[in-house]
């Protein structure tokens, strides 16, 4: 068992660094219990890191892949073994249930897993014989990454940059998210204990820490998952010294429920009502906008409502009954039930869903009953912005093509679903602007770690996961042995 509060250190150049001050992370169902403090780093902290980072890289670049692999492999069967510890420090945290923190924990580690499996084949040269002698294509290491995170998915979203990125050669700093730092920072310490001092650095804090992860000139990539607005000053951060950038950002993923979906498939309606409200609905690629035929809009309600109402028990994350526990912070909570009122100011109809397991507990948390919101208008700010909470507005749309501009009619276009008869559901998924798309199912649902995952539009760019998500970490270096050494055309 770890330590009650939870004391983390940053960890630079291998060994466990002690900061002056440190920041308290709460437990959002009992905002009183303090689960751990974590380190506030300084500036001249994060430089040291990535000072380290730098030197290190000159020999971890040329380490061999064989035994890179063979790290991973130590920190993954590691972090198997501390499973249920770090999933029961996720959920003190963050606030999400104990099977949600397993969960993230377990797509992590085949994340891994599969790294360790491909990266060999993925990475290796790509040697070609030609009429002019041969060329070799190779993969380099880029150099330093910063890494930085979110509070969403904080295991799952560090473990998807750190895996490619150490695995290719490069060393990184990671900086997770000041609103659930603690489980995030116990699985960085197993992997970097397992590779030599100074390949996987760990920093936290605020902005102030995250611009110089972004601008120091040693850094030469950039993975970040996060909101749409910090990327903007990521970029700019970033710009003067031309850093590679891999951005996961916001989404306002639509659900397309066509006509010939049926409203009596208990299951899918099921899907459909876990790809709302999993986490708390705070997923970037949760369905934040259901979009109905009109044709069945009235019926769908009735049966989406009521498929709510049994899968919805919100409670102590350690409750085994609990689908859905807390959000995570006040100022979310705070921000999610704006838009819940001001649609309702405009004449939208709020409608309470599942059933709340424990009243005491859910007025002393940051408890918040799952919504739908019927009726509000598609350029209201709870249908335009990513509510990244537990409340999802359903609106009716004409016919196919009308769903299609409403879908794309975003900033955004991470992920979207599409429901009803497959050759149908295929014909409009087609059309929709998105990352990924996906038919009769959502969100965390129908996602698999061997395929690539990223946004169109604001929502980013680059690809994690899959073959694209290990070649996210490296530059491709041609070498070239021509037969013609001499250029016909150019005169002696
Ligand atoms: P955020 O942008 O507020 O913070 C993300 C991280 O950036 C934190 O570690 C934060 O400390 C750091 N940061 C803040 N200001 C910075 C700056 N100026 N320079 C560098 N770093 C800075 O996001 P959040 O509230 O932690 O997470 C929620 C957002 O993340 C949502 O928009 C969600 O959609 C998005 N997200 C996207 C994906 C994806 O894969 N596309 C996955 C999860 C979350």
């Amino acid at each position: 068992m770890f330590e009650n509060p939870i004391i983390i250190d940053a960890i630079i150049n291998g060994e466990k660094y002690k900061t002056e001050k440190q920041e308290p992370r709460e437990n959002p169902t009992h905002p009183d219990e303090i689960v751990g403090y974590a380190p506030v780093n300084t500036l001249e902290d994060t430089v040291k890191a990535i000072d380290v980072a730098y030197d290190t890289f000159t020999t971890w670049r040329t380490s061999p892949m064989d035994e890179r692999i063979e790290r991973m492999r130590k920190a993954i069967q590691k972090i198997k073994e501390q499973t249920s510890e770090i999933a029961a420090i996720l959920s003190r945290e963050h606030g999400k249930a104990l099977y949600d923190s397993e969960g993230e924990i377990a797509v992590s580690l085949m994340w891994m897993e599969y790294a360790c499996d491909h990266v060999k084949e993925v990475l290796k040269n790509d040697v070609q014989e030609h009429d002019n002698g041969k060329t070799i294509i190779a993969k380099d290491a880029i150099g330093v990454v910063s890494a930085i995170s979110p509070w969403n998915y904080p295991i799952s979203l560090s473990t998807i940059k750190v895996a490619p990125a150490i695995l290719a050669g490069n060393t990184m700093v990671l900086k997770p998210s000041p609103l659930a730092p603690l489980a995030v920072s116990k699985v960085t310490e197993i992997i970097a204990n397992e590779f030599p001092p100074g390949v996987l650095n760990l920093v936290h804090g605020e902005a102030d820490v995250g611009v110089e992860l972004t601008s120091n000139p040693k850094v030469a990539k950039i993975a970040f998952t996060g909101g749409t607005e910090t990327a903007k000053h990521i970029m700019k951060a970033a710009a003067d010294t031309i850093k590679h950038m891999t951005l996961e950002l916001g989404g306002n993923d639509a659900a397309i429920v066509l006509n010939d979906f049926d409203v009596n498939d208990e299951r899918a309606m099921r899907r459909l009502v876990i790809s709302n409200f999993l986490t708390a609905g705070q997923i970037c690629m949760i369905a934040k906008r259901i979009y109905v035929d009109k044709s069945i809009y009235e019926r769908f309600v009735e049966k989406y409502i009521e498929a709510a109402n049994k899968w919805i028990r919100v409670g102590d994350p350690f409750d085994k009954n609990v689908t859905i526990g807390p959000v995570n912070n006040q100022k979310q909570l705070t921000f999610v039930q704006s838009l819940i009122d001001d649609a309702e100011s405009k004449g939208a109809k709020v409608i309470k869903l599942g059933k709340i397991l424990d009243q005491n507990l859910y007025e002393e948390g940051y408890f918040m009953q799952p919504t739908v919101v019927l009726g509000a208008n598609q350029d209201d700010p709870i249908v335009v912005e990513e509510q990244f909470g537990p409340t999802v507005p359903i609106l009716p749309f004409d016919d196919d093509e009308h769903a299609i501009h409403l879908a794309n009619d975003s900033i955004y276009g991470l992920t979207s679903s599409v429901w009803g008869k497959e050759d149908h559901a295929l014909k409009v998924a087609r059309r929709i602007q998105a990352g990924t798309t996906m038919i009769n199912t959502a969100a965390i649902q129908g996602l698999d770690v061997r395929f690539p995952f990223g946004g169109v539009k604001q929502s980013g760019m680059g690809r994690e996961y899959g073959k694209e998500g290990l070649l996210a970490y490296t530059d491709t270096h041609v070498i070239n042995l021509p037969k013609e050494l001499d250029l016909p055309y150019i005169p002696e």
